[in-house]
């Protein structure tokens, strides 16, 4: 008989309306002796099936929900069928699918499928784990794909830190059909980018931001670009390639800055496009002292907090961000401020934006606060899936009267 897992009086709510994480303070009991990875079944404390999960005593989410259909296994047929109904919001739906395209496939739990996301670059899929019960299922899982989608290869990455939050020990490499090449390739609006499977960061590219990408690229038009946290080019290059009169972009890794040369020269975009490896505060800092001034300014920053006790910290980073992009933007330019940190709500990120407004006596008008690309979706059940936030505000540098001490 399957394992099951009790769950305490009151707790059941979150989990019939699909939340798919058990945190250990939710459970009263677990009977069978699950091993890790190992199939479970949820009940309420009145002893009534909830769903179906897997379980993990070495991760902070005990049991992840997959299904909540009585007696359906999670076999083959199970993850065909999510797989396919992810391909068909990416394929029929988004049309985000064809030999030279990228996109998220399966999206963790805005696929219901907590703790995998399968990015599609070209003809190549990258598939990484966070969740120790599906990498165990690794082959199955590749198998699936390999007959839902049809790709050429699959690649495994891990992202640091979640060996120890999972104990999960998955080497990255080959997982099905061929090796991707060096040279891997994607297209993105007008824009060819050479994607790195094997060391990028992430899968490889930032697909969350594609259609803020667009949306900067529209507003860049005859502006002096500053691409903070730019990666291998991605605001910067559709920004240049849009009509932006310069563009400098800003990375510390010397790695993402060489795939951003490289791009650059794919699409003909080295003329304007200056790029500089350094700490994006310290540059910043530097061009304030200089008095350098941007039509439009992009922040996109790494996750800043991973837990709650990292928060606070995380918010000064924002902020300090902020008021030197303030500093820096001139009169009627964009500011745009992207913040990935799941943490961070998209009323904190405005909050901080009116006070640095404040700070820096400014005025803002926000013309646009977006999220992440639908081929990200955001599970009902779970607003944890939300995590993108991307505000773009015209600045007014006009002075104000107020004084901050009345
Ligand atoms: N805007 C990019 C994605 C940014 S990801 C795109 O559209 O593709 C965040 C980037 O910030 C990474 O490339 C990382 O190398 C860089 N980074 C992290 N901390 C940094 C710092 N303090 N200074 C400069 N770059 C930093």
């Amino acid at each position: 008989m399957t394992p099951r897992v009790t769950l305490l009086p009151r707790k059941a709510q979150p989990f019939y309306a699909r939340h798919p994480w058990v945190y250990p303070g939710a459970i009263a009991e677990v009977v069978g002796d699950p091993a890790d990875g190992a199939e479970v079944d949820l009940y309420s404390s009145a002893g009534h099936f909830i769903a179906r999960g897997l379980f993990n005593a070495r991760s902070k989410i005990r049991v992840r929900l997959y299904c909540w259909q009585p007696g359906q296994a999670l076999d083959h047929a199970f993850f065909a069928a999510a797989c396919d109904r992810a391909l068909r919001l990416r394929r029929d739906l988004l049309r985000l699918t064809g030999p030279e395209s990228a996109c998220r496939l399966i999206f963790s739990e805005g696929d219901g499928l907590s703790g995998m996301t399968v990015d599609q670059y070209g003809q190549w899929l990258c598939v990484q784990f966070t969740a120790l019960g599906l990498a165990q299922r690794r082959d199955l899982i590749a198998q699936v794909l390999a007959e839902v989608v049809q790709p050429r290869g699959i690649y495994l990455r891990t992202e640091r830190g979640i060996g120890s939050l999972e104990g999960l020990q998955v080497r990255d490499g080959l997982l099905w059909g061929e090796p991707p090449p060096d040279d891997l390739t994607i297209r993105e609006g007008p824009l060819l980018f050479r994607v790195n499977l094997r060391e990028g960061q992430k899968t490889g590219f930032y697909l969350d931001q594609r259609d803020n990408r667009q949306l900067v690229a529209r507003l860049a038009v005859g502006r002096r670009v500053l691409d903070a946290f730019c990666y291998t080019g991605g605001f910067g290059l559709h920004a240049a390639a849009a009509g932006a009169e310069s563009v400098e972009c800003v990375d510390s890794s010397a790695a993402a800055l060489e795939l951003a040369r490289l791009n650059a020269q794919l699409n003909g975009l080295t003329q304007r496009t200056q790029l500089v490896q350094a700490d994006v505060f310290d540059h910043l800092d530097e061009r304030v002292r200089q008095g350098r001034r941007y039509g439009l300014v992009v922040l996109d920053p790494p996750k800043f907090a991973r837990s709650r006790s990292a928060l606070p910290e995380a918010l000064r980073g924002y902020r300090r961000l902020l008021s030197l992009a303030l500093r820096l933007v001139e009169d009627d330019g964009v500011v745009v401020m992207c913040c990935c940190t799941g943490l961070v709500t998209r009323a904190m990120l405005e909050e901080l934006l009116a006070q640095s407004a404040v700070d820096q006596r400014c005025w803002l008008q926000l013309l646009a606060a977006t999220g992440q690309a639908p081929d990200h979706p955001v599970a009902s059940s779970c607003p944890e899936s939300n995590y993108l936030k991307c505000l773009v505000s015209r600045v007014s540098l006009t002075e104000t009267s107020t004084r901050l001490s009345e």
